[in-house]
């Protein structure tokens, strides 16, 4: 495949702060943070991704998605500021689509019409239940009533383009509490609708309330939501085209789609993780996943002394990987050896942090200072963390498992554009197995989830590891 002149590339912007923290929530937020810590955060951020300077001129931002934490509960200047600098530094297609992540209590009217101001078009409202009882429970900061309210002042600052997000298999509630929230919502008439079941997370409160976590619904009751959802919403015109999302015609969120069908992604922000491709020599193609450190206080520090990566960071890492290239023992110049990447995040982890060259065996020692000429790694390895290159078969298993959770599921030919061999070559028996339970559906050139299949996509899922 030849080097694309401008790739695509989807920003993901992580704004830690909520106003308090819910009781199911495991997600990198931070409850009740004042003023001057948002403030020094948001600075932190802009360097961040000003420091990208040099690596935007081969991209063209076609989404980018405001998630937390609530951005909403942050100032709208702050929004505005990192929208101001994202534009900067990159360039952003006009018609792209930006998505900011809010909850009721926060999407003031005043804040809606500086989010529009600021080019945001797109609202992701989080809801999860018309059931103020069951609000608390969750420990959610707002009610019902604000959520309406914060709808329709959306709508009338001119968003055209809503989410909402709804939950099921709440402690305690019953079937037609959940089909009651679904139908209010659909009353509404937003463009797209998130509806997934209650993950329990250890160490939260509610994973360690034993008298709520005792009032959560059988597996069962929780399938027949997922099929009531699924029914009550087709027949009022939305589409499900993954798993937990449904959406009005041309609505699909375009964001989630980048991460569900393997297209690069940044993710700036504390904790954000970034997968992202590295062009060898204008034909060959790496990729790399990395994530933002989860400290606040390291991640202030680092990014607020942040420098500009430097313009040869993409040309350079070439010569990092054609060095490499000889010692490939089948001569394929496509793929390296396991130990080979091995070796490259061992010397990644020894140097975060330490004085390497005390560390290092010769050999590492030799890759080090391959490492260190080469301009991507090193700021990659500065200011963040657990750096991967995937392996061919990281990347055959993340095509499955993301591609089947689109209705669209994946595709044969893509499968072997992207891999050189055929898809039953290397699943062939997971394949037949699932089709002849009518658990996989092939169709022409394509192969996805029937109903049933979805119920038990997680046993599926994991027969596509390699
Ligand atoms: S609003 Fe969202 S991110 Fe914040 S605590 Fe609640 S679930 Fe977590």
């Amino acid at each position: 495949m030849d080097k694309p002149e401008k790739r695509e590339l989807s920003l993901y912007v992580h704004i830690p702060f909520c106003k308090s923290k819910c009781n199911y929530c495991d997600f990198l937020s931070f409850g009740g943070c004042g003023y001057s810590e948002q403030k020094q955060y948001i600075e932190a951020l802009c360097k961040e991704i000003a420091a990208y300077k040099a690596v935007a001129a081969e991209y063209v931002v076609k989404t980018i998605f405001f998630g937390g934490g609530t951005p909403s509960y942050v100032e709208a200047g702050f929004v505005t500021r990192v929208m101001e600098t994202i534009r900067d530094v990159f360039l952003v297609e006009e018609k792209a689509e930006i998505t900011l992540e809010g909850n009721p209590d926060s999407l003031t009217k005043d804040k809606l019409v500086e989010y529009r101001r600021a080019g945001i078009n797109r609202l992701s409202i989080g809801l999860q239940s018309a059931n103020d009882r069951l609000l608390k429970t969750l420990g959610r900061v707002h009610n019902y009533d604000q959520f309406v309210a914060a709808y329709s002042s959306a709508r009338q600052a001119g968003f055209e383009n809503i989410n909402v997000d709804i939950m099921s298999g709440l402690p305690g509630e019953s079937s037609e509490s959940y089909v009651r929230t679904l139908a209010k919502v659909v009353e509404l008439q937003p463009e797209h609708i998130s509806a997934y079941s209650l993950i329990v997370e250890d160490g939260t409160p509610l994973g360690d309330n034993e008298a709520l976590l005792e009032q959560l619904p059988s597996e069962e009751m929780d399938r027949q939501l997922y099929a009531k959802t699924k029914m009550l919403l087709k027949n009022s015109g939305y589409d499900r085209y993954e798993i937990s999302n449904y959406s009005k015609k041309g609505y699909a969120c375009k964001h989630n789609l980048v991460y569900w069908t393997g297209g690069e992604y940044l993710g700036v922000g504390l904790g954000a993780s970034s997968y992202m491709t590295v062009w060898l020599d204008g034909e060959h193609q790496e990729k790399i996943r990395f994530h933002g450190v989860e400290n606040m206080d390291e991640y202030v520090g680092r990014f607020l002394q942040c420098e500009e990566m430097r313009e040869d960071a993409y040309t350079n890492v070439y010569h990092f990987f054609e060095s490499n290239l000889e010692e490939d023992a089948d001569g394929n110049d496509w793929s390296y050896e396991d130990s080979f990447y091995d070796t490259l995040e061992d010397s990644f982890a020894m140097v975060s942090g330490m004085d390497v060259l005390d560390e290092c065996n010769s050999s590492h020692e030799k890759r080090y200072r391959q490492y260190e000429d080469n301009v991507l790694l090193e700021f990659i390895r500065d200011y963040y963390r657990d750096l991967q290159f995937l392996r061919r078969k990281d990347e055959m298993e993340e095509f499955m498992f993301l591609g089947l959770r689109c209705t669209a599921g994946v595709s044969k030919a893509e499968f072997k554009k992207r891999f050189l061999v055929d898809i039953e070559s290397v699943y062939g028996k997971t394949l037949s197995k699932y089709k002849e339970q009518r658990l996989l559906i092939e169709e022409n050139d394509r192969i996805c989830l029937s109903d049933a299949g979805i119920d038990v996509s997680n046993v599926i899922m994991a027969e596509f590891m390699i």
